[in-house]
């Protein structure tokens, strides 16, 4: 039987073309970038294609966004064996991660992926990253939302851009990868399985959240006026979760907590993770009560905070959540 995959294209350097007079790069509309793959074409595949209203270069996105793509993907779900999003890749390990929780019990392929040189140009990697990720989608054994990009299939809430010059854009620094493209697509262990439960699509993220990227030298000032702008924050630390333990610091973080502050600490390296009490350094945020976010990148952890903030949960709640596998995004 041929299998049912939908392209959705939301814009991204694969669609876009110079913009003579500005001369930078622009998304264009999708009809000219299905002309340029006719090998998209194949008898065994079922290929249509939808757009969002207005494409966009992907620094663009925002989640009135998120929700326009979720709801293309919910109201085509049944009938559509996997689903293929053209993405820019500034911040496609965003919007992946936020679907990876939007999307709970998701039982069909959701596959990212983009290109670093748009589809016209003469080396560009569209083709093969187009290609391999419909064939990745319809080929059955993937149940959960991934990036696929340069023979790399990732999982979604662990992957981070890395790259801007080289074809390796991106990066799953603490997950291993989920299938790898050569001659065949050889398809790992780690795949999640089927789930038995019908899909449940959550709209409402919450923008009340913040990043304070720690360094050395930072004014307390600055980080009371982040940790004052949004109900959740996530703290970028040292190495394996450690900051200052200057007491002013630790007395803010202890706080902003009491008034209800949600506060979760990952770590600023790619690699490792954040842990609990193996430096001194690390008791600010023991000693302040800050939820320790372990191995999860930045997006996964912003988008989960986002998620569930949205969800109107209560705050303990939330802080459970926030240290709960869900989607495969922390390592417990
Ligand atoms: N700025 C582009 C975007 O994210 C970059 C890309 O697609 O690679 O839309």
């Amino acid at each position: 039987m041929k299998q049912k995959i939908l392209l959705v294209y939301t814009g991204g350097t694969i669609g876009m073309v110079k913009d003579k007079i500005k001369n930078t790069l622009v998304p264009f509309n999708f009809d000219g970038l299905l002309k340029a793959i006719p090998e998209l074409k194949s008898d065994e595949l079922d290929l249509e294609n939808v757009s969002i209203k207005s494409p966009i270069d992907s620094s663009n996105m925002h989640p009135n966004i998120w929700v326009e793509i979720v709801e293309i993907i919910e109201t085509n779900y049944a009938n559509y064996d996997g689903f293929v999003i053209l993405h820019g890749t500034d911040t496609m390990a965003y919007t992946a991660s936020a679907f990876s929780f939007m999307l709970e019990n998701l039982n069909k392929a959701i596959i990212f992926t983009g290109s670093q040189i748009p589809i016209g140009a003469r080396r560009s990697d569209a083709k093969e990253n187009l290609i391999t990720a419909v064939e990745i989608a319809a080929s059955g054994k993937v149940n959960e939302v991934c990036i696929y990009f340069e023979d790399q299939l990732y999982k979604a809430n662990r992957t981070v851009k890395v790259n801007t010059e080289h074809f390796e854009a991106f990066e799953s620094p603490n997950y291993p990868i989920l299938a790898e493209a050569g001659v065949t697509i050889k398809y790992k262990s780690v795949l999640q399985k089927k789930q038995n439960q019908g899909l449940i699509v959550h709209k409402n993220c919450s923008d009340d959240v913040a990043i304070l990227k720690l360094f050395p030298g930072i004014k307390l000032a600055i980080i009371r006026s982040i940790l004052n702008s949004a109900k959740g924050i996530i703290i970028e630390s040292f190495g394996a979760g450690n900051a200052s333990t200057n007491t002013e610091f630790t007395l803010l973080l202890s706080q902003k907590i009491q008034e209800g502050k949600i506060i979760m600490n990952i770590s600023q390296c790619l690699h490792g993770k954040a842990v609990r009490g193996q430096y001194e350094t690390n008791e600010p945020f023991e000693k302040a009560g800050v939820i320790c976010g372990k191995d999860m990148t930045t997006e996964s952890a912003i988008t989960k905070l986002m998620f569930l903030l949205g969800l109107g949960l209560t705050d303990d709640e939330i802080k459970a959540q926030l240290q709960t596998n869900l989607r495969g995004e922390i390592t417990n």
